[in-house]
């Protein structure tokens, strides 16, 4: 390899370096980024959807995380989202054999925990898998069908979350829930912090605005070695209606908020949650470029960030 190549190559790597690292020990695996509805969306006749409809490839799967435990062969999914079974597909491919130890659930909007009706009796009748929720969710998802149903024949056990009690999962490995401000109709919304042996991680894949958040979200982020945060839209003005109906941080909210943070604490945002309307998806967008001009990073499906 030539000594240009190989200055290249490990230019690459650095920039990279968030996301940089092997999976032997416990880690975080990115199983999808977009919003809700998924990228293409239901209905979206614009150039964003259409080019994705053409090829797959260039779609993207709705916002999950796995944690993986390598040392004892077993995951636990972060949503249950509706591309659930390719994304279960996934982390088996890279982990062969590994077991589903259970899945924590933000809120009961669509994109977060739809994709439970792939463990009942219709599909894995899997059993007695743990689903983790906040009171109000676990409330839902037990007294309204077809939801009810995975409960009563127990293809799910629920396990209510207490806010901001840490959940421990293995030596080194725990989920603390916490309250967040979001469109609750159906349930509470949280957030996660992951915690691993040395490394954490925040995960708030939807929230109204940072405002309306009891927490200051730059004391939040500077609490973690990494923060996944909503990155829903890029800017306002992104969608043909009135955005505050579906109020969400903008990336360019975020990213001014962050704009006199010194640069490794920019560098642990990685936006994801992206809506089918967001030029974050491709990552050869003008905002994309503007993302990472920031030091900040947009959140790629199959990026591993280790926690240990
Ligand atoms: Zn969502
Ligand atoms: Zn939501």
């Amino acid at each position: 390899m030539s000594k240009v190549l190989a200055l290249l190559v490990l230019f690459l790597a650095a920039c990279r370096s968030v996301a940089a690292g092997s999976a032997d020990g416990p880690h975080l695996l990115v199983l999808g980024v977009a919003q809700d509805g998924g990228h293409p969306q239901a209905g979206c006749e614009a150039a964003c959807c259409a080019d994705a409809c053409e090829d797959p490839r260039l779609g993207h799967r709705v916002t999950c995380l796995a944690l993986v435990d390598p040392e004892r062969r077993r995951f636990w999914l972060v949503e249950a989202t509706p591309d659930f079974p390719r994304q279960l597909r996934q982390v088996h491919e890279l982990h062969p054999g590994f077991a589903l130890a259970g899945i924590f659930i933000t809120h009961a909007h669509i994109g977060h925990y739809a994709g439970l009706a792939h463990l009942g009796r219709e599909v894995m009748g899997t059993p007695a898998v743990p689903v983790c929720a906040r009171p109000r969710l676990a409330r839902f998802l037990s007294s309204n069908g077809p939801w009810s149903q995975l409960v009563q024949l127990r293809n799910i056990e629920l396990r209510e979350l207490a806010a901001n009690e840490r959940v421990e999962l293995a030596p080194g490995l725990a989920v603390t829930p916490f309250l967040v401000p979001h469109r609750d109709e159906f349930s509470e919304t949280a957030g996660f912090r992951i915690d691993g042996p040395v490394r954490s991680a925040l995960f708030v894949p939807d929230i109204d605005k940072w405002e309306r958040w009891e927490r200051d979200v730059r004391d939040a982020v500077r609490s973690v070695d990494l923060a996944f945060v909503d990155g829903t839209f890029f800017r306002d003005g992104e969608l043909a209606r009135d955005m505050r109906e579906v109020p969400h941080p903008f990336v360019e909210e975020t990213l001014r908020r962050f704009a006199d943070a010194p640069a490794e604490e920019r560098a642990k945002l990685v936006f994801l949650h992206l809506n089918h309307t967001n030029p974050l998806l491709d990552p050869n967008s003008t905002a994309a470029r503007a993302v990472a001009a920031h030091g900040a990073h947009v959140a790629r499906e199959l990026d591993v960030f280790p926690l240990d």
